[in-house]
């Protein structure tokens, strides 16, 4: 951060925190309640977001990239970094029987990095087939359908007693749900789909009585330079995600086209 010179290549946090509360200067500025994020309705008035040729972004927010790095693979480091921050909230994933539900871009980034991580096997659960086939081909060992009435049983066969630590990459109440079914005693389950503001019913006994852990992902952390490392050096595939490239003139076709849940994952805006 500290070496932002005029003309450099950087990655921007979309997120602004204040930089001084205790939250910040513990190294959680995530959690600091003075945020403005680029693109959030969150607040009054909502923020823009960056579909423009310019945006401006204080430096401590900018991440110098490597020069060998093109403009789809930049934009892809926030994602990543969504997905890093919640496999470091897992604690270590190495030889850890890990599921990932939802198969959208943060959770097929979250499976990839714990993967890239040491875990072992790597599971992702979608109700789409396509979705379930896109994991399978960026690397992902197993998949399992969530609705299919042999889950038990599939499961089983993959981890024995559970896994070891569950994402909850859905942002859907069942998945969630299932989590907790799915995890075994003593592992933890990752929040980082959104769920909406409502309260929702959770089986809190199983919580205490097999000890699970329920930790909650909020954005990114300090994580974008290692996100960068690990895209220069391949430990993550981030632009096989790139289902289409369109140039900024055309911005609505590209939000119609990432809304296409069956088919697209990420689609890269050119910029002049
Ligand atoms: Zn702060």
């Amino acid at each position: 951060m500290k070496d932002v010179t005029v003309g450099a290549r950087v990655t921007a946090n979309p997120a602004r925190a204040c930089g001084v509360c205790d939250y910040c200067k513990s190294g959680r500025g995530n959690l600091c309640r003075a945020t403005i994020i680029l693109g959030s309705a969150s607040t009054t008035p909502p923020t823009d977001g960056a579909f423009a040729e310019f945006v401006t972004v204080r430096a401590d927010q900018c991440h110098v990239l490597p020069p060998d790095m093109d403009d789809a693979t930049d934009a892809m480091l926030e994602p990543l970094a969504v997905a890093l921050h919640a496999v470091k909230r897992a604690g270590v994933v190495a030889g850890k029987r890990v599921l990932v539900t939802g198969g959208g871009p943060v959770g097929l980034l979250a499976a990839m990095t714990a993967k890239a991580f040491g875990a072992v096997p790597v599971a992702l659960s979608d109700i789409l087939a396509t979705r379930r086939e896109a994991a399978r081909k960026l690397g992902v060992e197993a998949t399992v359908n969530p609705a299919s009435p042999t889950l038990a049983d599939e499961v089983r066969a993959l981890t024995g007693d559970g896994f070891d630590v569950v994402f909850e990459a859905a942002g859907a109440r069942a998945a969630l749900r299932q989590a907790f079914d799915l995890v075994r005693p003593g592992g933890t389950i990752v929040q980082i789909g959104t769920l909406g503001t409502e309260d929702i019913p959770l089986p809190v006994n199983q919580l205490m009585v097999r000890e699970i852990n329920f930790v909650g992902s909020m954005r990114y952390g300090n994580v974008f330079d290692e996100a960068i490392r690990m895209v220069q050096t391949r430990r993550v595939d981030v632009r096989a995600l790139i289902t289409g490239v369109l140039p900024l003139a055309e911005v609505s076709d590209a939000l119609r086209l990432a809304g296409e849940k069956t088919t697209a994952l990420k689609v890269h805006l050119e910029i002049g």
